[in-house]
């Protein structure tokens, strides 16, 4: 497809506006040098190539979009329609608060029924993304050492299961990252934690369930270990459409936690945002919150109020399905992941072949080492079918992996059909291995060199000058 540059031709933009005929008070040259090079294109040739970019993308809207750890959940266009409202979009940050109860009620509400879902005391809606919502989660656990003079505590301890972001926002915030492997069974490996915690160890960050899909059962233990040890436990909550309404961070012995409000509460993501990584804590934690007229705050993390349309999406998404809606969702999470892995299980290897939680991951090690397909391969074939692939490669512990995370929205029909696809490709594979490196064919452009496209990317057109 052509870039909008490409079709541009001197003089063919659209003109609305009489030439200008009072002074202008602008410099002629305001220091660029050179005159503003907008692309000139009649308005219809501007729309067509929006709606063909528009074409090329791929959402919810398109098709089944199983990524892994994601949630690409289907969010009800009634949300947006809140979200649109004049009250909400037409406020300012600035303005006196007795004009903005309203939206300081949704403010309030959210923070409150979302403090009731993890077993939390008091929350901010700041952080604008999941891994800001784990850095401003740190930094309470910072200040919490730091307030009782404790400055030994240098050490977050991190399953090698983690989220990337885990470790990153951990040495972001200043600690020392010990990386605690996994058991046989995909779980935190007790006697690994033992050892590592200590009078060094400032906290923990964990997922339950994990990005292997699994619930810890050890989960209480867990938190004791660590407690006992004089650190707090920090819990990652980008996975909390499993147990949301069912089980609460809180109840766990957790003592911080962060949401995904554009994974959980049905805002669309990907493609960079809006998000809303709130970060909730425990009571004796919420003097150090951000956003509060407390002395001992770690001040903001962000301007205002956060990312403010993020979360009236999500109370809306809340009180849409209510009390009920809230456990259902997540018990129909599971279950589609669960009948999607069974319907998968004698055609691909799964990494842990046990019940799962939201999301599973399947090991494509050995149809590898038989057939040379890899799980970039099978990956890229199902993009000729106008499904989204899985999450590939990840999580780091599980090799050729595929990690398979359907939401509960999908209907019974549409996971059948991602089944029978899912199962010829792993049929495809193994007969006509050598094809599937050349998948996929369909679609605009085919394999692209990522490696390239990360170290020498091209953003700027390259005007003749
Ligand atoms: C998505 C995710 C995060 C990070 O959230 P962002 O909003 O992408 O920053 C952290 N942990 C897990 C398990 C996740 O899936």
């Amino acid at each position: 497809m052509k870039l909008v540059f490409e079709r541009s031709r001197p003089g063919r933009g659209t003109r609305y506006l009489p030439e200008c005929d009072v002074p202008v008070v602008l410099p002629e040259d305001p220091g660029r040098g050179i005159p503003l090079r907008l692309p000139e294109l009649p308005e219809v040739e501007v729309s067509r190539h929006y709606t063909a970019l528009a074409h090329q993308t791929f959402g919810v809207n398109e098709g089944f979009y199983p990524l892994g750890s994601c949630t690409m959940k289907y969010n009800p266009a009634v949300n947006e329609h809140a979200a649109a409202l004049p009250g909400f979009t037409q406020v300012h940050p600035l303005q006196e608060a007795h004009t903005v109860q309203g939206c300081l009620e949704v403010e309030r509400k959210l923070e409150d029924m979302l403090c009731e879902i993890t077993g939390m005391d008091a929350m901010t809606l700041q952080p604008a993304a999941g891994a800001h919502g784990e850095f401003t989660g740190l930094l309470l656990i910072k200040a919490y050492h730091r307030s009782r003079g404790d400055t030994a505590r240098t050490r977050i301890l991190v399953p090698d299961s983690a989220h990337g972001t885990n470790p990153a926002s951990a040495s972001m915030a200043g600690f020392e990252v010990v990386s605690i492997p996994s058991d046989a069974k995909g779980c935190v490996d007790l006697e690994a934690l033992r050892k590592a915690a200590g009078p060094d160890t400032a906290g923990l960050m964990l997922t339950n369930p994990n990005t292997v899909g699994l619930f810890d059962p050890q989960i209480l233990e867990i938190t004791r270990v660590v407690h006992e040890a004089g650190g707090l436990c920090y819990y990652d909550g980008a996975n909390l459409n499993a147990i949301m309404g069912i089980a609460r961070p809180g109840d766990m012995g957790f003592d911080v936690v962060h949401l995904n409000l554009h994974k959980t509460f049905s805002t669309p993501h990907g493609g960079g945002g809006p998000g809303s990584g709130p970060s909730g804590c425990k009571e004796f934690l919420s003097r150090f919150l951000p956003g509060r007229e407390s002395p001992d705050s770690i001040g903001n993390v962000r301007s205002f109020h956060g990312n403010f349309l993020v979360a009236v999406r999500a109370l809306a998404y809340l009180l849409s399905i209510g009390r009920e809606g809230v456990p259902e969702a997540a018990r129909n999470a599971v279950l589609n992941a669960n009948y999607m892995r069974i319907g998968l299980r004698d055609a691909y290897d799964m990494a842990f072949d046990t019940v799962c939680m939201h999301e599973f991951v399947m090991t494509l090690e050995s149809l590898k080492e038989k057939t040379g397909v890899s799980a970039l391969d099978i990956a890229k074939a199902m993009l000729d079918h106008g499904v989204h692939p899985p999450t590939m490669y990840f999580p780091l512990i599980v090799h050729e992996a595929l990690m398979v995370e359907p939401t509960e929205t999908e209907s019974r029909e549409t996971l059948d059909e991602a089944i029978a696809l899912y199962r010829q490709l792993a049929e495809e594979a193994r007969e006509h291995p050598e094809t599937m490196h050349q998948r996929p064919e369909h679609t605009p452009v085919r394999r692209l060199d990522e490696v390239g496209a990360a170290r020498n990317p091209v953003i700027r057109y390259a005007y003749e000058v």
